[in-house]
């Protein structure tokens, strides 16, 4: 009798809970069954998918909130867009992706919770050689806006940042959304003279501008980036940002499944659990949680496996996005000093035409530059790679660049899908009201850039919003 309760008990150990699970995908539906054992089951509160800029920040506070949290995120680190190379021979780190915050407490707050030391972000100065990147040749008297001309355009910039105070903490827009946010940015400058601004968004934002909707460059080029970029930023005192990250990991440690995606996720309503199934290096895992929280980027191929609502599958079908690439080059052929710069001789305001090089700056590494890539477009890491190769070529033979040393890559990153939009139209048909609706539906929770602005610092403070809500 013993040994049958003894062999029934050891049967019941190796049973595994079976979980036939409904698998509706973005792309039409399916049915599979994937046995999981019990120590592969995670429940928590809340299931972060997405381990970036929003994701890490969510995960902390709703831990210092109270609540249990997993991360989902597919790379083999946390933070995003944040890249950091650090010169073996030299130990000096470079940040080649995310390099500065606002001064704000919510920053200075989070850095304070991650024992992160912060400093007022230093740029060096450099000395800017303007050159047409398709003939290699230097533009022989071009100077950007002159200092007073730059400074009254950005007074009437003010003036029409201050009659929407409601783009400051998202897209919450009026109906009807005035007409001024929905014009293309090119008329916009027309309209209001500030041609003296365009170079310099340009270049802060270093994508096509001119073709966005205003609302964008708005959200954007806002009053708090102004404030800072007049008073200064903040940055990591060790000039290495990706301490934030590794400092988040190591609060949140096994709460974070590094180079994992999902594979199938369950938001029936009936249930008490949003259920996730996750292919992680250990295995598949089954993580139920009371609330999801969604922070990658919302492209509908980023959802494979994901039970869409048809709404959300419609409102993210509506989004396009461009694309960006960073890299850090060595090459002998450019002063340390020297920021070689991408302009249009005959394009309007000067705007280099893309995908190219924007610009090859110094990394503050003897023999490094930083180089940044632009494209309306997405291209294969390779064909962004031999594009560069090619303008630089291109540089020596007309003239800008002395050597003809080939550049060598010592670090890369992909930085797409870069910076979501939808048209004008959509916009003014409530495109993000009916966005902005999604939150809370189905358990479900939204954020990250496209759900506000390609800002860490601003995009903590909208994440922070939500909060309370997804804490309940
Ligand atoms: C080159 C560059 C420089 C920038 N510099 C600055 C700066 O100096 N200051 C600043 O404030 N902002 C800067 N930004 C903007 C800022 O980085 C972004 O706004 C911010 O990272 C967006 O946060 P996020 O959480 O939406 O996305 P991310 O930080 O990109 O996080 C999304 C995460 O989701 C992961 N992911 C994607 N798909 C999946 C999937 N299917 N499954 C699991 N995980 C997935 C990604 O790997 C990523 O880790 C910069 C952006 C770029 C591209």
């Amino acid at each position: 009798m013993a040994s049958l309760l003894g062999a029934t008990l050891k049967a019941f150990r190796l049973v595994w809970i079976c979980l036939a699970i409904t698998l509706p995908s973005a792309y039409g539906f399916e049915k599979r069954s994937y046995e999981y054992k019990p120590e592969d089951i995670i429940t928590r509160d809340v299931c972060i998918i997405g381990g970036g800029s929003t994701g890490t920040y969510s995960a902390i506070r709703l831990r210092d909130m109270g609540k249990s949290v997993v991360v989902v995120e597919k790379k083999d680190v946390l933070g995003g867009h944040t890249n950091t190379y650090v010169d073996p021979a030299t130990h000096i780190p470079i940040d080649y992706g995310v390099i500065d915050f606002h001064n704000l407490s919510i920053v200075t707050d989070y850095f304070t919770r991650l024992n992160v030391p912060w400093t007022t972000a230093m740029f060096p100065s450099t000395q800017e050689l303007y050159v047409n990147f398709n003939t290699g040749k230097v533009v022989d008297g071009f100077a950007p806006a002159g200092q007073a001309a730059f400074a009254q355009a950005l007074d009437v910039w003010i003036s029409h940042l201050e009659k929407y105070p409601y783009l400051s903490n998202g897209f919450f827009l009026p109906d009807p959304v005035p007409a001024d946010l929905l014009l293309p940015f090119h008329d916009f400058v027309k309209k209001y003279s500030i041609d003296a601004l365009v170079y310099s968004m340009f270049e802060y934002r270093q994508i096509n501008i001119l073709v966005q909707p205003t609302l964008y460059v708005m959200m954007n080029f806002n009053l708090d980036l102004i404030q800072n970029i007049l008073n200064g930023f903040l940055t990591t005192a060790s000039h290495d940002n990706s301490d934030i990250y590794r400092n988040a990991l190591a609060i949140l440690e096994k709460d974070v499944l590094l180079s994992s995606h999902v594979i199938w996720t369950d938001r029936d309503s009936s249930s008490e659990y949003v259920k996730v199934g996750v292919e992680t290096p250990s295995g598949r895992k089954l993580i139920q949680a009371k609330k999801l929280v969604i922070t990658i980027p919302p492209k509908l191929s980023n959802f494979k496996g994901f039970d869409l609502s048809q709404n959300e599958s419609s409102l993210f079908g509506q989004f396009s996005n461009v694309a960006y690439y960073t890299t850090i080059v060595k090459h002998d052929g450019i002063p340390e000093n020297l920021s070689v710069v991408n302009i249009g001789p005959n394009t309007p305001w000067n705007l280099p035409t893309l995908p190219a090089i924007l610009s090859i700056y110094p990394s503050g590494d003897p023999g490094l530059h930083e180089v940044k890539f632009s494209s309306p477009y997405e291209l294969s890491d390779d064909a962004v790679k031999a594009a560069i190769v090619a303008e630089f070529n291109q540089l020596h033979t007309g003239g800008a660049v002395a050597s003809a040393t080939t550049p060598e890559f010592v670090a890369f990153d992909s930085h797409t899908p870069f910076e979501f939009s939808v048209p004008a139209d959509a916009i003014k048909d409530g495109f993000y009201k009916k966005l902005y609706a999604l939150q809370g539906q189905q358990r479900t929770w939204y954020t990250g850039a496209a759900w506000d602005v390609h800002d860490s610092s601003l995009l903590w403070q909208f994440t922070e919003t939500l909060l309370p809500a997804i804490a309940a």
